[in-house]
C-alpha cells in the first residue's frame, strides 16, 4: 500500500520536475512552489522524498520543494451551501450527497524561484 502511494507521488513529481526543467532551460532553481489540495490524495512527506530522488542528476538538484496545502471545500446542490471537506466523503451536513468539489483537488506549480544571478 505504501509502495503504491509512493509510486503515485513519484509520477506526479516526475512530471513537475520535467516541466520545471523545460521551462527554466538549465538555469539554477532555488525553490519550486506547488499547491496541493488536501483532497488530491497525495502525501506531502512522500512528495518531498520523491523530489529528492527525481531531481538527482537534473539541473534541479539541490533545490527545494515548497508545498502549500489547500483545504478542501464543497458546494451542495441540494441546500446551496458551501462547506469544508477534509476527506473524500462527499456528504453535505444537510445529508445530501449531491455535492460538487470546489477546492482541494488542485495540484499546481505556483512559482519557481531562481538562484539570484550575479550581474556584472
Ligand atoms: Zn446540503
Amino acid at each position: 500500500m505504501l509502495m503504491v502511494t509512493a509510486m503515485h507521488e513519484l509520477a506526479i513529481i516526475q512530471s513537475v520536475v520535467d516541466m520545471v526543467v523545460e521551462r527554466t532551460a538549465g538555469r539554477q532553481v532555488a525553490t519550486v512552489h506547488i499547491t496541493v489540495g488536501q483532497l488530491s490524495g497525495v502525501v506531502p512527506d512522500a512528495m518531498q522524498f520523491c523530489y529528492e530522488i527525481v531531481t538527482a542528476g537534473t539541473p534541479l538538484v539541490g533545490s527545494s520543494l515548497a508545498i502549500d496545502a489547500t483545504a478542501g471545500s464543497g458546494h451542495c446542490r441540494t441546500c446551496d451551501e458551501d462547506f469544508a471537506l477534509d476527506r473524500l466523503i462527499l456528504l453535505c451536513p444537510c445529508g445530501s450527497a449531491d455535492v460538487q468539489i470546489v477546492t482541494g483537488q488542485e495540484l499546481l506549480v505556483t512559482s519557481v524561484e531562481m538562484v539570484a544571478e550575479t550581474c556584472v
